[in-house]
């Protein structure tokens, strides 16, 4: 089935019906033929499950996955507290051993890949994830390698990666998407998720509002580029992303926590981890990372590697793709102000561009040199992605950026309210800092993004100018 690029059918909004976890749920553990797309679906992931006291109640569903033997549960200090030493407990008959990391700075990097994987000698028959990303990404790759399946049991609704197919890892010192595996099952517990340190939450809050940013980016690139998209995985994600943006309230922790309070906000983080483990099962269907990482995740991703090349203590992944998302969406308010196509600019020449890739990326340079183009496209082929551009714009861009003038100012205000940080000066990020994850973030990744859509106008480099050197007097937004 090979629909045109113009076809409402790629219009999310069609499969909104069809759009919903029991619609996933019939994916569990299956290959299909989409509805939407006509692409075969792969969904790995066969289970997923809360109940109270999970941490003794997942012995009851590991048969029903085929899982048996012995295990390894994979958890660090903290996550060892909150729920690992219940869930050994829980896992008697699969007598688990464990592996705790204590390092207090956790990347998926060559290190800690290599300590999971040493602590496999005794080849156990499957591994428990007790914990959230850093912890999973640091299993699923190891799962892949070494055949060994696993389960996560997770302990903060805090990232979407607990059911993504791919890990993103860092290897010498770039951070990379790799292929890996995602869990058989995903299981936790409301009170485990609503006890969870208010900052993983309000991050995860993030990560789910990047969803606003990464569909539309994914739309855009199927207009100017014909990438790969399917609307059913672009509707699923977005449904459950608008749905998630009203439990905010809930998700503010309380000064004193009434037992209804408590269960109001179990409830919400419970949604939250449903929605954040089906945007990374939207991105095992789709085999990539397109349904729900956008320009937000480039930027944060650039800020990332060089908090590790600097040695500088790092902050939650979702904060930095919440602010990435804000940054994003004002970034869309200011290249379509008035409703009008971007005036064209001069892009910058491929010499000054390099110069600048090697200053921002350092020891990292290279590689982003090597996978992206010296220049954005020229001529005829620039000519042709504006017009898909603005065929794009009219038909769903200029309503999306309509929203944005009211969601952005909300969005900002709910992290704000629930300790999330919304600025990166918030997070210790100089007006440099901010400059260089703006202006270079694209070059983490050869992909059509809003940061792609700024630069082949001539926009990025002034609009990261203006936004570095406004975003700590909060007049960006
Ligand atoms: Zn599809
Ligand atoms: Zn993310």
């Amino acid at each position: 089935m090979n629909i045109d690029k113009h076809s409402n059918q790629n219009n999310p909004e069609i499969w909104y019906e069809l759009a919903n976890m029991n619609t996933l749920r019939s994916w569990f553990g299956q290959t299909k033929k989409c509805p939407a797309c006509g692409r075969m679906h792969q969904l790995h992931t066969r289970m997923m499950e809360e109940k109270p006291d999970m941490a003794h109640e997942i012995a009851n569903y590991l048969p029903e996955l085929g899982l048996k033997g012995t295990c390894l549960v994979v958890m660090d200090e903290n996550t060892r507290d909150a729920a690992g030493n219940a869930l050994l407990e829980g896992l008697e008959q699969y007598h688990p051993q464990s592996i705790v990391f204590t390092r207090p700075d956790l990347h998926a990097d060559e290190q800690a890949l290599g300590s999971l994987l040493t602590a496999l000698s005794n080849r156990p028959d499957f591994m428990v994830t007790c914990g959230s990303g850093t912890l999973t990404d640091i299993t699923r790759y190891n799962s892949f390698m070494t055949n060994i399946p696993f389960v996560s049991y997770a302990t903060a609704a805090s990232v979407d990666g607990f059911a993504s197919g791919s890990a993103p890892l860092l290897v010498n010192g770039f951070k990379s998407t790799y292929p890996a595996v995602a869990p058989e099952g995903i299981f936790y517990d409301a009170a485990v998720l609503a006890r969870a340190p208010q900052k993983m939450t309000a991050a995860g809050f993030g990560d789910v509002l990047a969803k606003v940013i990464a569909i539309l980016d994914w739309r855009l690139a199927l207009a100017a580029e014909d990438e790969d998209y399917c609307p059913l995985i672009a509707a699923l994600v977005d449904r459950a992303a608008q749905d998630c943006l009203d439990l905010a309230d809930d998700l503010v922790e309380q000064e004193a926590m009434t037992d209804q309070a408590f269960d109001n906000k179990g409830k919400a983080c419970t949604r939250l981890m449903e929605t954040l483990a089906l945007t990374g099962m939207a991105m095992q269907m789709m085999g990539n990372t397109r349904p729900a990482s956008g320009a937000e995740h480039h930027i944060s991703h650039l800020l990332e590697m060089r908090d590790i090349q600097m040695h500088r203590q790092g902050s939650l992944h979702g904060d930095k793709v919440g602010i990435g998302t804000l940054v994003s969406m004002a970034m869309y308010l200011r290249l379509f102000q008035d409703g009008q196509m971007p005036r064209q600019k001069p892009t910058l020449d491929p010499k000054t561009w390099e110069k600048e890739v090697r200053r921002v990326y350092g020891p990292l340079a290279g590689h982003a040199l090597a996978i992206n183009p010296s220049q954005p496209p020229q001529g005829a082929e620039w000519e042709e992605q504006k017009r898909q551009l603005v065929w794009a714009m009219e038909h769903f861009g200029f309503a999306n950026v309509e929203r944005f003038k009211t969601l952005l100012p909300i969005a900002r205000d709910k992290i704000l309210a629930m300790g999330g940080p919304a600025y990166p000066d918030q997070l210790g990020y100089s007006v440099q800092d901010t400059y260089d994850a703006i202006a270079f973030g694209k070059e983490v990744r050869p992909k059509f993004t809003t940061l792609r859509l700024a630069e082949r106008y001539g926009w990025i480099y002034d609009l990261a100018e203006d936004f570095a050197a406004n975003l700590p007097t909060r007049s960006t937004y």
